[in-house]
Parts: C-alpha cells; sequence; structure tokens
C-alpha cells in the first residue's frame, strides 16, 4: 500500500535534483523569500550535514514526508533557469533511459564550475537593479537600514558590479545578500552581460565547393527538412566530401541565425576541424572538450548558451551544451565507440543527441565511412534517412587492398617480408606511410621458453605488457607495475623471452631497418604530454616521407594526405573477440585506417596481415564493400537476437570476494525472475556470468545481463530492478552499475 501523501494547496514543493547516487529527487520547501524558482534553476540546498549545488527538477504540491520534515532551500542561484525546457527534459529522459540518478545527470551536464561551491570555481557573477522604475520605492522600503540604502545606491551608480567591487567600496558579502533577499537586486553570470548573439549575416570566410552530383543528391534531401525533426545517416567513404556537406548545410542555418553543434570522436581532432572550419566561416566558434581548464569550458558553454558561439565543436559529452538558437547537431564518425560513456552516466552521445534533436525541433545528421549496425538498422526500420556516397570527392582514387597471409610466412617483429619491401618502395618514392598496430607497448606477454610460465598480473586476470621507456611490466587494467623477471618464477631458468610485438617494438625495429626515414610513433604513451599528439602531426604534415606507427588514436578521422600506403599488422584480434561487436569494430577499425591512405593525387594501397586471410568477414572487406559486411553481420546479429535486434542491459557486480559478488548476484537475479512472472515481461535473464576479465584491479566481477526484443519491457524492468537493488541491503564492499546499451563487454 503506498503512503498517503501529505498535500497543500498553498505552498509550492520543489524537487531538486541531488548529486547524489539516489535514483530520487528530494522535496524542498521554498526559500525564505517565498520566490517562485524556476524549473531548470540551481538552488543551494541543505544535504545531510553539507550544503549542496541542486537543480529544480519538478514542482509539486505533496511530499511524501509531513512540511515541518522539509527544509528549506537556502539560496537561489539563477533566477533565469541555466537550461532550457528542451535540454531538460531531454536530460529527464536520459536519467530515466539509462537508469541513472537525476542529479548526477544534471552534474555531467553542468561545466564544473556551476557544480562547485568553492568560491573560487563560483561562476563570476556581477549585480544590478531588479529594475531601475523601483529604485526610489526600494530605498524608501529600506527605511533606516543605512548602509543597505548605501549599497542600493552604489550599485545604482556603478551597475553591474562584481562582489569584489562591492567589498572593495568597503560593503559586505551579506548587505548584499540582504538586497538579494529583498528582491531589490539581482545577479548574472558575468559573461551574459557582454554577450550578444552572432550575426548571422556574412559567415562565409571562403566560397564553398561545387559539390558533385552525389553530394548535391544529399544536400537536397536535408535542406528540405532543415527546420524540423530528422535523423540523416550519410554513409559516405573517407574522402567522399561528408565534411563539405557539413559546411554547406551549416552555412545555411548560420544565415538564419542558428547555430551548429559538431561532434567528433576524439579530442585530438579538434585542431583540424577547428582550421577547416575557421577556413570556410567567418562566425564566433566555441570549443567544449576535455582538454580545458574549467573556466575555458564555462566559457565555451555560456557563449553557447547565449547564442553568441555560432558553431559549438566538441566531444562526446558536449552533445550537453545549451543553445540559444539551436539549428543542426552533426555526429561525425557517428559509428565511434567513444560517443558512449564506459563509466558512471553510461549515456551515448548519439543516441542522447536524436532525443536532443526531436525535443529542440531540428534535424540531425550522423556521418560516418563505417556506420554502425544499430543506425544501419535504424534506416532499415525507417527511422533514419540513409543518404550514401559512394565515390571519393576530387581527385583521390579508392585504395587497392591486399590480404597478407602470415600463417606461413616467416615474421620478422610483427612483418612479413612483403610488408616489408612495401613500405621501403614507398618511402623510396618519397611518400609517407602508416603501420597500424593497436596493442602499446613494447611485447604483449613475457614468458618461459622452457615451461610455459607466463608474467601475469596478481590484481587483474591478464598478462603483463612489457614495455620499454621506462623498462618494466605493466598492467593495461590496473596500471600496476614491477620489475621485468630475471628467473621464471614457476621453474627458476633464465629462460625468459617477449611473445608478440607492441608498437615500442615495430617502432625499433622499423628503425634498424629504414636508414634515415623518421620513425613516428603515436599511442597513449608517446602523447602523454600535452600538445605532444600535435606537435607530432605537424611532423607528418610536412609531407618527408616517413613513417607512422599507430593505435586506435590514429584510426580517426586525421588527413594524412602524403600517406599511400597503409599496413594493418594484425587485423585477427577482433575476428575471434569475446565481444560480439568485435568483428564489427575490426571491419570499421581496417575501412578506417585504409581511409587515411591516398587522399590526394596517388594512388593508396592497403595491406593487411592476418593469419586467418580466408575468414568470411575479412573477405567481405576487403573483395566487396563495407555494406555488404555489414550487410552480412546483420543477418548474424538477427539470427542470434543481439543488438540491434535485441535491447540489453548489463548489470556490472563486483566484490572484494568471488562469495560476495557471487550471493549479490543471485539475489538481483531472483528479484528480476520475480519481476519478470509477475508483469510478464518478455525478458531473458542470462547470467550470472563471471565477466570476461573477471578479476581486475583485485576486484572479482561478474555480469548479469537483461534481454528483450521490446524496449519497453526491457525500461520497466530496469527501472523495478534498480529501485530494488538500490534499496537493497549489501555488504559495503559490493559494488553494482547498470549499463543501458553496452558498447563493451569487457
Ligand atoms: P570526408 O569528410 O567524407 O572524409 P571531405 O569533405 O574531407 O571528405 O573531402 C575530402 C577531400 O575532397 C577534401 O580535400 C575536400 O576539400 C575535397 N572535396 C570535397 N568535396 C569536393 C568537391 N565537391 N569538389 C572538389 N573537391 C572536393
Ligand atoms: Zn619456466
Ligand atoms: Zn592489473
Amino acid at each position: 500500500m503506498p503512503q498517503p501523501k501529505h498535500q497543500s494547496n498553498e505552498t509550492i514543493i520543489y524537487r531538486v535534483a541531488v548529486p547524489s547516487p539516489l535514483r530520487r529527487l528530494f522535496d524542498y520547501l521554498p526559500g525564505a523569500d517565498q520566490q517562485p524558482i524556476a524549473i531548470g534553476s540551481r538552488v543551494l540546498i541543505p544535504f545531510g550535514r553539507r550544503q549542496v549545488i541542486g537543480v529544480i527538477a519538478a514542482t509539486g504540491s505533496d511530499s511524501d514526508f509531513e512540511f515541518t520534515k522539509l527544509k528549506h532551500i537556502v539560496t537561489v542561484l539563477d533566477r533565469v533557469p541555466l537550461l532550457p525546457k528542451s535540454l531538460l527534459d531531454s536530460l529527464a529522459w536520459a536519467a530515466d533511459y539509462y537508469q541513472h540518478p537525476f542529479g548526477e545527470v544534471f552534474a555531467t551536464a553542468l561545466p564544473a564550475k556551476l557544480r562547485s561551491l568553492q568560491a573560487d570555481k563560483k561562476p563570476d557573477l556581477v549585480w544590478s537593479l531588479t529594475a531601475r522604475s523601483t529604485f526610489d520605492a526600494s530605498l524608501l522600503a529600506l527605511g533606516q537600514a543605512k548602509r543597505q540604502k548605501q549599497l542600493l545606491q552604489f550599485i545604482a551608480e556603478n551597475q553591474p558590479v562584481s562582489p569584489r567591487a562591492v567589498q572593495d567600496a568597503q560593503f559586505s558579502i551579506s548587505l548584499l545578500n540582504q538586497l538579494a533577499a529583498k528582491d531589490m537586486i539581482s545577479s548574472k553570470i558575468a559573461e551574459a552581460t557582454a554577450a550578444a548573439e552572432f550575426m548571422a549575416t556574412n559567415t562565409l570566410a571562403a566560397e564553398p565547393l561545387q559539390l558533385n552530383k552525389q553530394q548535391a543528391a544529399v544536400i537536397a534531401a536535408i535542406e528540405k527538412k532543415l527546420n524540423q525533426y530528422a535523423c540523416f545517416l550519410i554513409h559516405g567513404v573517407t574522402g567522399s566530401g561528408k565534411t563539405e556537406i557539413y559546411m554547406q548545410l551549416m552555412d545555411q542555418c548560420l544565415r538564419q541565425g542558428k547555430q551548429c553543434l559538431i561532434l567528433i570522436p576524439e579530442i585530438g581532432l579538434t585542431p583540424q576541424t577547428i582550421a577547416r572550419f575557421t577556413a570556410r566561416f567567418s562566425a564566433p566558434l566555441a570549443v567544449l572538450n576535455s582538454g580545458l581548464n574549467d573556466s575555458e569550458r564555462l566559457d565555451g558553454w555560456d557563449k553557447a548558451r547565449l547564442g553568441s558561439a555560432a558553431i559549438i565543436i566538441g566531444t562526446r559529452s558536449a552533445v550537453f551544451t545549451p543553445m540559444k538558437n539551436p539549428g543542426l547537431i552533426i555526429i561525425d564518425e557517428e559509428h565511434d565507440s567513444s560517443f558512449k560513456q564506459q563509466d558512471s552516466f553510461r549515456y551515448s552521445a548519439r543516441d542522447f543527441a536524436l532525443v536532443r534533436a526531436r525535443a529542440e525541433k531540428i534535424p540531425v545528421i550522423l556521418g560516418s565511412a563505417t556506420p554502425s549496425l544499430e543506425s544501419l538498422a535504424n534506416c532499415k526500420a525507417g527511422k533514419f534517412e540513409l543518404l550514401t556516397l559512394d565515390k571519393r570527392a576530387g581527385n583521390a582514387k579508392p585504395a587497392s587492398i591486399t590480404l597478407v597471409d602470415t600463417s606461413e610466412t616467416a615474421m620478422d617483429h610483427g612483418f612479413a617480408n612483403a610488408t616489408l619491401d612495401a613500405i621501403k618502395m614507398h618511402l623510396a618514392k618519397g611518400a609517407q606511410v602508416l603501420v597500424f598496430l593497436n596493442r602499446r607497448g613494447f611485447a604483449p606477454v613475457v614468458s618461459c621458453q622452457t615451461c610455459g610460465w607466463i608474467a601475469e598480473c596478481n590484481n587483474c586476470s591478464s598478462y603483463f605488457t612489457l614495455h620499454n621507456n621506462p623498462r618494466g611490466l605493466l598492467c593495461h587494467h590496473c596500471n600496476s607495475t614491477r620489475p621485468v623477471p630475471k628467473v621464471c618464477e614457476n621453474c627458476q631458468t633464465t629462460d625468459l623471452t617477449s611473445v608478440g610485438v607492441g608498437t615500442q617494438q615495430i617502432e625499433a625495429f622499423l628503425e634498424s631497418q629504414l636508414g634515415n626515414f623518421p620513425v613516428i610513433r603515436v599511442d597513449r604513451d608517446s602523447t602523454r604530454r600535452k600538445n605532444s599528439l600535435d606537435a607530432k602531426l605537424q611532423l607528418v604534415e610536412k609531407g618527408e616521407p616517413c613513417v607512422l606507427i599507430g593505435t586506435q588514436m590514429l584510426a580517426k578521422g586525421h588527413h594524412f594526405p602524403n600517406v599511400t600506403l597503409v599496413a594493418i599488422l594484425d587485423a585477427d584480434g577482433g575476428l575471434f573477440s569475446a565481444d560480439f561487436r568485435g568483428i564489427e569494430h575490426m571491419g570499421q577499425t581496417i575501412i578506417q585506417v585504409a581511409g587515411r591512405s591516398g587522399r590526394a593525387e596517388r594512388r593508396g594501397e592497403v595491406i593487411i596481415q592476418s593469419r586467418h586471410v580466408s575468414h568470411e568477414s575479412l573477405q567481405a572487406l576487403t573483395t566487396r564493400t563495407y555494406s555488404d559486411f555489414a550487410e552480412m553481420l546483420l543477418k548474424q546479429r538477427k539470427e542470434a537476437a543481439l543488438p540491434p535486434y535485441a535491447h540489453l542491459g548489463l548489470m556490472r557486480i563486483d566484490a572484494a570476494t568471488v562469495n560476495q559478488a557471487a550471493n549479490f548476484a543471485n539475489r538481483v537475479k531472483k528479484c528480476a525472475q520475480e519481476l519478470v512472472a509477475a508483469n510478464g515481461y518478455i525478458t531473458d535473464l542470462i547470467g550470472p556470468l563471471p565477466a570476461p576479465m573477471e578479476k581486475r584491479a583485485g576486484r572479482y566481477r561478474l555480469h548479469f545481463m537483461t534481454k528483450s526484443p521490446h524496449r519497453a519491457h526491457l525500461q520497466a524492468l530496469l527501472t523495478q530492478l534498480c529501485q530494488i537493488v538500490e534499496d537493497a541491503n549489501k555488504p559495503a564492499s559490493v559494488k553494482w552499475t547498470i549499463d543501458v546499451d553496452p558498447q563493451d563487454l569487457i
């Protein structure tokens, strides 16, 4: 039986989203001034023994608690809500859909400076009279309060004034607060006063290119729907002119005074994207990514919110940027898994963008040379419109692909002879070469040749990677390190050797083989310092012959016009992955890396090394098109009832001991079984099973999967289940998270 609610007709109850792991809103009474507060405003509230910043998510007239037990809002931080209703609604959807606490969803959407109470991180506020016209009345109302009157006078003469200026003029901050409480003055974020909306005229800095037929057809399809919600998927091979299409459509939006939001998968692509957009547009641009400090981020965010930035470029979380006049959202490389956040609030920026675009009534464009199976399925279902570009724009010709069978050939440090010869030949012709190996370090394994012992991380179910600089063993999963052992820990012989190759090893090997040609390695270890990736890429941009060695980082979107050979050293990792998306990701990576070559006049060549050259996926990729490859995978997914033909919710449970994790997981499963039975949900319950990496950083990990062909069934089940699990008693060491539409199952 639900408890009767406490009700009132006079008092407004504010439901506040608080940054806490609890999946609920918290009820509060109005502040002392009784001023109505708009939904979407930040408020300072007592929460436990602290004061925290929350956001008003809803209002009501009832509560589960007696009103006398409720606390009052301390301060209203925004008189005008920070977030427009369209964005608030989308965030509410996300909290629901991803089963994530509303307060933490807000926390992700707001810049750090707007979430923090620390004085040095507070936004710069400036104060003005609420209304000029009531100035005299205010003075009168203040009666004998001499200092307040003086301060009001001071503000009237100097507005807008910062708190610092107030203090410099020998007034206290509490005086300021007293006037604010009487609603005689109000504050704004300082930048707000300076910002003006961008000018919609004259946004072009350079003439657009003459479109080819395919490009023109794509633009014609999209421009019909520029002022309504619609989702387009541009499947265009690398270099087919997708970016040119984006820019011409952006131009149409900017001319209407509307803002464009462009999401890119990787922070490293920011400089190149900025360069292209600033070459084309003279409109103001804001960048939002993790490379900014808190002030810079707030600055860019405000410019977008207030409409003074015309173009907003960012990585995943930029999808939450408020916009005054939104016109278009573009997600470049939409297949990229970086658009899914892999911890805490596990949202997909791509999927959120669709919900957001619908709320804003604007179109969203997804672009990729290798669209995700999800998006292709959405095209088949009629939810997205598929637009295809199958030719490279300009002069570049498609690259030729050769498979090199490495099961029979002798290999030297990861290279077949044919591959090494091709590298030398391309360099000799003055071109650049890209060598792709998605394995950083020197070697993936150190092992004993006598007994087969392998150096394994104590904290994780995984092997240590051998690194050269600094020399030592490193676990890529928990970052623990140890010196390289001198003797086998099992048989005590000194017969230890490294097995397999990583990027550091092929760097050393190629340096020994290629004489004076520079070898440039780009991976997480070599680009840790700020701007070091940029510096390395600048070397490549010079165009001199060189070899570029890279991991996943390089597979994304970079332009390397002088690269004419791409060598993929090991295509097999993805073919036999424990993750059902392994093959999809392998195929996307191969096509993406291959797309880095021969973008200018010279025809590119791609070499793929594999021990399984006749595998149907490799064959489909290399002898047919990506569409054929994707079609084949979609068929397999349908037969196996896997996404996109089924929806997954993955509960990850981990604990200090196997037993604690298993006990809790089994209770969760029992609870899920009861919910499924009671409500007739068509949902499979799978597991609990050990995670593919059962132990990580010293914790035991289990997976409990829920799977349904019906989104609504899955959502209803997860909502009920998460609430019950959240309220359940459990040992402190047990942790759980829920991942809706998980991207990786590790
Ligand atoms: P994508 O984004 O699909 O990889 P881009 O838009 O970057 O493709 O275009 C690839 C290259 O082709 C760029 O150098 C671009 O300037 C050029 N290009 C694009 N469209 C045209 C066109 N219509 N005519 C001539 N060159 C074009
Ligand atoms: Zn041994
Ligand atoms: Zn480890």
